[in-house]
């Protein structure tokens, strides 16, 4: 709560004040928990109180009319409260069994005009729940591809095992639109990652008066940005910058500071796919996702080439990996020669990675596969 009382319209309220009583009641004092069936689960405290929870799909994205339609039935169902998860799900809570088909039927059966279900209940265990995602070209200025257009591409062939719990055990997706990783595309099983080929473009006639130029210089990463005097067509001097393009990493992040250096290119822009990353301890220590397709290019709206690769690992892991493996997990003990051989993927020269930092990015950290 704000210090001396004060009302503030810094942040977010506090969330104790939104816990349904049931959760209010029970805080901290939990038994267990148990998922009944694909996206239903049941949380059990030691006083015996029950909340069952169903989780639906929802999307990064929503119109005013969807969220609407959200509280009416978290006011129909569930006395008013309703949660929505980092993944963009949204999950209904009720506090006795006998409220739970009345609200499952109720969001089964709400479909959009086209017949496709509004609230698709799943997302728990060992599937595929939804895909963590960044802003894409609705929204940010630095984005190599699009983020909802992916996702909805990736989701909608994915659905299955949304729906489902097949899977050895679960299975993340997500999806970062840039090297700056907004999504957690460094930790998943999967990820998506939008990618640039070629350095910024340089608009040396406003670079000055948009920019600041010692904010562009210092945002590279690998000091390619130095400041430089620059003659116009019109032989006036400008004060603007050099890029040593050979030392670009691609990041944007100097157009992040400075408009007037855009990257964005339609044929240099595009996807990388990375797979084997967790944030878990179970098993096996947290693992950084590595890099298995150097490169897919854009190809809206449905980006086949992309989903086509996703559905392969998928499979691949779903018919290769013992009950609990993890993706990463698989892939380590199997041998990630072996990965990109049952998953179809070409390894090129791009997978071959001379950075020197422990775990990081790439899928092997020498020269000694055994291709
Ligand atoms: Fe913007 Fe990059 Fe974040 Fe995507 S990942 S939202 S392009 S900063
Ligand atoms: Fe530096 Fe990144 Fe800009 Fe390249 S894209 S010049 S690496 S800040």
């Amino acid at each position: 709560k704000p210090m001396e009382n004060r009302i503030t319209d810094i942040g977010p309220k506090d969330h104790n004040e939104f816990y349904p009583p049931v959760i209010a009641k029970n805080k901290g004092k939990w038994s267990h928990h148990e998922i009944l069936e694909p996206g239903v689960l049941v949380h059990v405290a030691d006083s015996g109180d029950e909340v069952y929870t169903v989780r639906v799909g929802g999307a990064r994205l929503m119109s005013t009319g969807l969220i609407n339609e959200i509280c009416e039935i978290a006011d129909k169902h569930c006395d008013g409260y309703v949660r929505f998860t980092t993944r963009n799900n949204v999950e209904f809570m009720v506090d006795s069994k006998d409220k739970l088909e009345p609200l499952k039927n109720d969001l089964s059966g709400r479909k959009f005009a086209g017949g496709s279900f509004k609230f698709p209940i799943g997302g728990t265990g060992a599937g595929i729940t939804n895909i963590v995602h960044t802003q894409g070209w609705i929204h940010c200025h630095t984005p190599a591809t699009d983020a909802s257009g992916t996702v909805k591409a990736a989701m909608d062939v994915l659905f299955n095992d949304f729906q489902d719990m097949r899977l050895p055990a679960q299975l993340r997706v997500s999806m970062a639109c840039c090297l700056n990783m907004c999504g957690a595309v460094h930790c998943s099983d999967i990820a998506i990652l939008g990618y640039h080929r070629k350095p910024p473009m340089l608009d040396h006639e406003y670079l000055d008066k948009v920019c600041e130029i010692p904010l562009a210089v210092s945002a590279c990463p690998t000091a390619a940005i130095k400041p430089a005097k620059v003659q116009l067509a019109n032989g006036k001097e400008v004060k603007s910058v050099d890029v040593k393009n050979e030392r670009c990493m691609y990041c944007g992040n100097c157009y992040t500071m400075c408009p007037s250096m855009p990257l964005a290119d339609t044929e240099g822009d595009g996807i990388v796919l990375m797979a084997g990353g967790k944030v878990s301890n179970r098993i096996s220590d947290p693992k950084f996702s590595k890099v298995v397709v150097a490169f897919l290019p854009n190809e809206m709206p449905r980006w086949p080439s992309m989903t086509d690769t996703i559905q392969r690992m998928v499979e691949a892991y779903a018919k290769g990996a013992n009950k609990y493996e993890r993706l990463g997990d698989w892939a380590d003990r199997i041998g990630w020669e072996k990965f990109f051989e049952v998953c179809e993927l070409d390894f090129t020269h791009h997978l071959i990675d001379d950075f020197r930092q422990q775990a990081y990015m790439s899928w092997r950290q020498s020269t000694q596969f055994k291709f």
